[in-house]
């Protein structure tokens, strides 16, 4: 049964195959609403191409409106080829920035965590990948992608392209309370990955992370370059616990180790901070199979479990999802991404009804996890 105020969800499932995985999601949240478990108003708005071609922005004025209204945000992915010469402005990835300045969402935490049902899907052996589980908090509106100046300019007739790494202090002390605050309920390990050794921008990094971990004295902190970061994540990822680093470094090392899971299907990711928290999965608009419904929907559901459990508080409810999906890969059920020999290959419209079943079944039987 609902209890207390409607919370305010927005979708926006944007291009590629954001529509397809969005929609059994959709469906769930609806039949949420429709059951009576949650009391939600959700709604549905343009993002990326697909905004780009209705309105000639890829984020609209109304879509970024609607989202400061809601309690949450899920997003599903943008970008494709034919939006690929559009000037920088008019691209779809620059709404996925601006969403995520728009909302203050200054922090995302990509978990990377290794479903025992599909270890061997990496390309590691399992003995290194055992029991891997690890979050990469990366600071999410700052840095390279954000600082000016930037831009191509031509100089003595040379064209030069031109892009500006840039941290402030409030900027690093804020990600990293984030990083040692979410440490604390793990297994309470930091590492600062930066490139102190070139950048002056990482040396301010380094000395501030410092700083903030005097903080948290029950938090062990450890400091690694972004190089040997790369080659600790394939030679022994289980020595990390929680990664934080800056937005390039960030993006690089969350998709590595997405792919010591197997998958980069099965991956969420919050971006939090500002009062709307954007949970999206870490994967792009598939162009190459987009439309064929062969797209693995995982990773959308367990962006929903991460917006129930961060922005609504439903804990339960976001562990009962998770379960879910590892139900349904235990049955050994699996999108073509994540097939082994044996396992039944399914599309991803019957993935997606496979998992809201199990949802059902599991809420029913009362044995979802509390
Ligand atoms: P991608 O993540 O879209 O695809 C990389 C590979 O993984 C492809 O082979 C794809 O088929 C596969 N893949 C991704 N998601 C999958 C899923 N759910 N199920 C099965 N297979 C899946 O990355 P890309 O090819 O580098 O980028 C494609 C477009 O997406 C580009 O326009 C890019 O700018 C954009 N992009 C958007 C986001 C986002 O919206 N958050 C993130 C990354 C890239």
């Amino acid at each position: 049964m609902t209890t207390g105020k409607t919370r305010k969800v927005l979708l926006l499932p944007g291009d590629g195959i954001g529509p397809e995985v969005m929609k059994p999601v959709a469906g769930l949240l609806a039949e949420m609403a429709a059951r009576k478990l949650l009391s939600l108003e959700v709604r549905e708005a343009l993002i990326g191409g697909a905004a780009y071609d209705k309105t000639g922005h890829p984020l609209p004025p109304e879509t970024v409106s609607l989202a400061r209204e809601s309690d949450a945000v899920l997003l599903a992915a943008v970008g494709g080829p034919r939006y690929d010469t559009l000037p920088y402005e008019h691209r779809p990835e620059r709404a996925l920035l601006g969403i995520r300045e728009k909302l203050g969402a200054f922090a995302n935490l990509r978990p990377a965590r290794l479903f025992p049902q599909l270890a061997n899907a990496s390309t590691l052996k399992p003995e290194v990948i055992a029991g891997l589980d690890l979050l990469v908090v990366r600071e999410l509106t700052g840095g390279i992608y954000f600082g000016a100046p930037r831009g191509i300019v031509t100089e003595n007739g040379i064209r030069v392209g031109i892009n500006t790494e840039r941290y402030s202090e409030p900027e690093i002390e804020r990600i990293a309370r984030v990083a040692f605050t979410v440490a604390r309920n793990r297994r309470r390990k930091v590492t600062s990955v930066d490139k102190a050794n070139v950048l002056e921008s990482s040396v301010l990094w380094r000395e501030v992370v410092t700083r903030v971990g005097r903080d948290f004295p029950e938090v062990s902190l450890d400091h690694m370059y972004v190089d040997n970061a790369a080659m600790q994540l394939v030679r022994n990822p289980g020595q990390f616990d929680v990664i934080v680093t800056g937005n390039i470094f960030g993006d690089i090392l969350s998709d590595e180790a997405s792919q010591l899971t197997g998958s980069i299907g099965m991956l969420a990711s919050a971006s939090v901070g500002g009062r709307t928290g954007l949970y999206e999965p870490i994967h792009g608009s598939a162009p190459d199979i987009a439309g064929k419904d062969i797209a693995n929907p995982s990773a959308m559901f367990l962006s929903l479990a991460m917006l129930l459990d961060h922005s609504l508080g439903e804990a339960g409810l976001a562990r009962t999802l998770e379960q879910s999906v590892e139900t349904v890969l235990g049955e050994g059920i699996r999108t073509r991404d994540i097939a082994e020999p044996g396992s039944r290959v399914v599309g991803c419209r019957e993935m997606g009804e496979k998992i809201s079943r199990v949802f059902w079944d599991l809420l029913e039987k009362g044995s979802a996890a509390k």
